[in-house]
């Protein structure tokens, strides 16, 4: 397998691993892969997460990682549990969540750190990871290279647009890990990252990126689909539809994988709050270069005018083929955000995050439009005490207390502001270590 940035036209590939460690190819494209593995059909036998994930990623990884190599780094990784929980006979709930960070950002981030880390081992290199986060990827990013001794981790988050809670993860303490407020949004945090990549003089820093624009993170998350397909057999579910709450369309990208590697997906539904480019983009509203500016929402991890990885879609399927295939996609207000989250607490006394909430009012919506009575599993991308305040206050409930986020409260939190240029990053990359 190998594979190619999507700004270049010869299609010259890269090995998995040098995609990896570099993040985003050098002309700014994202890496696409030459080809999609097909999966033997015998993953239906995995009995675990982690087995399931070797199985999955084999076909990716077998010329640069020997299976038992791979299998050490998914057991470590997926030591959590991602249940699948029935709500009624079609609809159940992925929870995404159960990782040290709470959100589905865990799986990914604590894969990528794994596969980097073997990757650099023999390499003797050190790499900076530079990560523009709108609050979960950082906490994930941060929790899962931290203490690894040849990278160092930077992490840019827009300034007052990220829960206490969500501050408090990015911020707290960790060995080899530096957290700065950007006074700006999520998507001038983005800027600086892609501008940081192709700036000359900070090349020799071995900068590399852990959104989900880099594979290491993409590619696994295309296990968990499998897994919730695997407990759907167990519930009796017909092939269901998956409802993926979007910002970035990382996740909804390593579905649509899942689906090419020949997982039975018959729709995708893409759940987006405010920030409607991806929904605009499939109803021809806006084009293919028409990103938005970033609204801010109570979804705040979705809030994302540009998504990085629709250049990406865009790469693996073409302009045509996304607007005519599997993908439904909806835009979700902040008032029908909290409606859908009452109701759902009301109909199944299920508490969900608000991002998941946009999820489960995309799902009714899409029955409602189609008239398609398929079992529909709705992606919980994060753990609702992440959000407490807005599911507290909406609910009329009190949360009972998780001990990952009991154990953050203390101090202030005395993370530096940082104005959002390209020479205030690169003086802060340059002169600390
Ligand atoms: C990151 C995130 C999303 C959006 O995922 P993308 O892969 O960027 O589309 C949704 N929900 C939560 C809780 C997140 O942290």
């Amino acid at each position: 397998m190998n594979y190619y940035s999507t700004r270049d036209p010869s299609k010259q590939s890269v090995s998995f691993q040098e995609a990896v460690l570099s993040g985003l190819a050098p002309d700014g494209g994202l890496y696409v892969p030459d080809s999609i593995p097909e999966l033997s059909p015998d993953w239906q036998n995995a009995s675990s997460l982690p087995e399931l994930a070797t199985r999955v990623l084999t076909p990716w990884l077998a010329d640069e990682l020997s299976r038992d190599a791979l299998a050490a780094i998914t057991t470590d990784a997926l030591d959590f549990s991602v249940p699948l929980l029935k709500l009624d006979d079609g609809l159940a709930v992925l929870e995404l969540f159960h990782g040290p960070t709470l959100s589905f950002k865990d799986v990914g981030a604590r894969m990528m750190a794994r596969l980097m880390n073997t990757f650099l081992k023999g390499r003797r290199e050190r790499l900076t990871i530079l990560v523009a986060t709108s609050g979960d990827t950082g906490s994930a990013v941060a929790d899962g290279f931290a203490g690894q001794e040849n990278i160092r981790v930077v992490l840019l988050y827009p300034k007052s647009m990220v829960s206490e809670v969500q501050e408090r993860q990015l911020t707290a303490p960790r060995p080899g890990v530096r957290a700065y407020a950007v006074a700006g949004d999520f998507d001038a945090c983005q800027r600086l990252v892609k501008a940081a990549f192709v700036d000359p003089e900070l090349r020799d820093l071995g900068l590399s990126s852990a959104n989900s624009i880099n594979l290491g993170r993409l590619l696994p998350q295309s296990t968990y689909y499998f897994w919730a397909a695997l407990q759907a057999g167990v519930l009796g579910f017909e092939p269901p539809i998956f409802c993926v709450p979007s910002g970035n369309l990382g996740n909804l990208t390593a579905g649509i994988l899942a689906s090419r590697m020949g997982l039975e997906v018959p729709h995708f539904i893409a759940a987006h709050n405010a920030n409607d480019f991806f929904p605009g983009y499939l109803k021809s509203v806006y084009d293919h270069g028409g990103f938005r500016n970033t609204v801010p929402t109570l979804s705040n991890a979705m809030d994302v005018g540009a998504p990085s990885n629709f250049e990406r879609l865009y790469g693996l399927l073409g302009g045509d083929a996304l607007r005519e295939g599997d993908i439904w996609a909806t835009s979700v207000s902040d008032e029908v955000t909290r409606t859908r989250l009452r109701k759902v607490y009301e109909t199944y006394g299920y508490v969900a995050c608000p991002h998941t909430a946009v999820g489960f009012e995309a799902a009714a919506r899409y029955r409602e439009a189609t008239g398609d009575g398929a079992p529909i599993i709705v992606l919980a991308t994060a753990h609702p005490a992440k959000f407490a305040d807005v599911v507290e206050q909406t609910l009329g409930v009190t949360l009972p207390e998780v001990a990952a986020l009991e154990a953050l409260k203390g101090p202030d939190i005395t993370a530096p502001t940082l104005a959002p240029t390209l020479d205030a990053l690169k003086g802060e990359l340059l002169t600390k270590a």
